[in-house]
């Protein structure tokens, strides 16, 4: 095993104190490993790409003292340690000033995060597993979703072992589920808000499902049906531009978006709804990118006397409030309700 991974799961003695005095104590990413049912066959979770987003490993460490009954051996990569521990823990996403290790994956880079990302991947394929599960937590508070860069059943299935949801997406961030390859599907599942009580359960409930599901890859007919939504868009400020939060316009700033709409995630929203205040720049403040080329911001938003509000019925879905999370990633992703007309608008 390569020697930047710890190998070591907690003493009964260290799991009794808690999982943030363990963390503390690690100073290398862990790639720990349960025996299945069938030694020869392997599935990946990773878990705390992101430092703020803790439900895996929640989930992961309440099941420690009773371990599930694996179907396969199951590998745990518990994986931005040095970001998470920082400032009383599950603070930071990336270590401050540092790349964001989910966005490194198959991408050439100079730094650590590129480093580890490459480790991980290596790692990954020389396990050969039959599923890797990414699971995150959104910034603000929601309901969990999978995402995933392809539509197959096995695919569906992976996503429906945890969630309702399931965003099939073209852009290429340099994450880990872009490792996608047939016999291997890699998903993200975005378990909800890390303040989210809910999270901790979604993660615990379908990792205990993926553990222990045999076979895995075959769509469960007992389970709810897939909400998929298909090429969200990723809706970003422009470079330098900048962000507030409260209700009503603010000067120096090209969009004010209200504290409470995070309580817009996933729900539909009619046209002409308002979802903010922008500056002096308008809708030329605004970025979109869907990772095939369309559509226009015209197309999605317009301006009416300030307001920013949706051009056809849409729903938003891993809304921000945090401005550095706004700023640094996305201020949310969307999908509308008429994605064709979306994409011929050019106004
Ligand atoms: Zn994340």
């Amino acid at each position: 095993m390569n020697p930047r991974f710890s190998t070591q799961w907690p003493t009964e003695a260290q799991w009794q104190r808690g999982l943030m005095e363990w963390l503390n104590q690690q100073d290398r990413p862990c790639w720990l490993s349960w025996p299945g049912r069938d030694p020869g066959r392997h599935r990946v979770v990773v878990t705390l790409l992101h430092g703020n987003e803790p439900s895996g490993l929640k989930a992961l460490w309440s099941m420690m003292p009773n371990p599930p009954d694996c179907a396969v051996t199951t590998h745990f990569c518990i994986a931005n340690v040095d970001a998470a521990r920082l400032e009383g823990g599950f603070v930071h996403r990336c270590r401050p000033g540092r790349a964001d290790l989910n966005r490194c994956f198959g991408r050439a880079g100079v730094g650590p995060e590129y480093e580890l990302a490459a480790a991980i991947e290596e790692r990954i394929r020389a396990l050969a597993p039959e599923a890797v599960v990414d699971l995150h937590n959104t910034s603000g508070s929601g309901p969990s979703f999978a995402v995933t860069i392809a539509d197959t059943p096995e695919h569906t299935a992976l996503a429906g072992r945890f969630t309702e949801r399931m965003l099939h997406t073209r852009v290429r961030l340099g994450a880990l589920m872009e490792l996608s390859l047939p016999g291997c599907p890699v998903i993200t599942i975005e378990c909800g808000g890390a303040m989210d009580p809910a999270s901790d359960e979604v993660a615990r409930a379908g990792l205990v499902r993926f553990l222990s599901d045999d076979p895995l890859l075959l769509e469960d007919k007992g389970a709810w049906p897939l909400d998929r939504l298909k090429d969200p868009i990723r809706v970003q400020l422009a470079p330098g531009r900048a962000i507030g939060y409260g209700n009503g316009a603010i000067a120096d700033h090209d969009l004010v978006l209200p504290p409470y709409i995070e309580r817009m995630n996933f729900g539909w929203l009619d046209a002409g709804t308002p979802l903010g205040w922008l500056g002096p720049l308008g809708l030329k403040a605004l970025r979109v990118s869907d990772g095939i080329g369309r559509p226009e911001v015209g197309a999605l938003f317009y301006a009416d006397e300030g307001l920013l509000r949706l051009r056809s019925p849409s729903k938003l879905f891993m809304i921000t409030t945090n401005p550095r999370i706004a700023l640094s990633d996305c201020l949310f992703y969307m999908v509308t309700a008429q994605p064709e007309a979306a994409s011929r608008a050019s106004d």
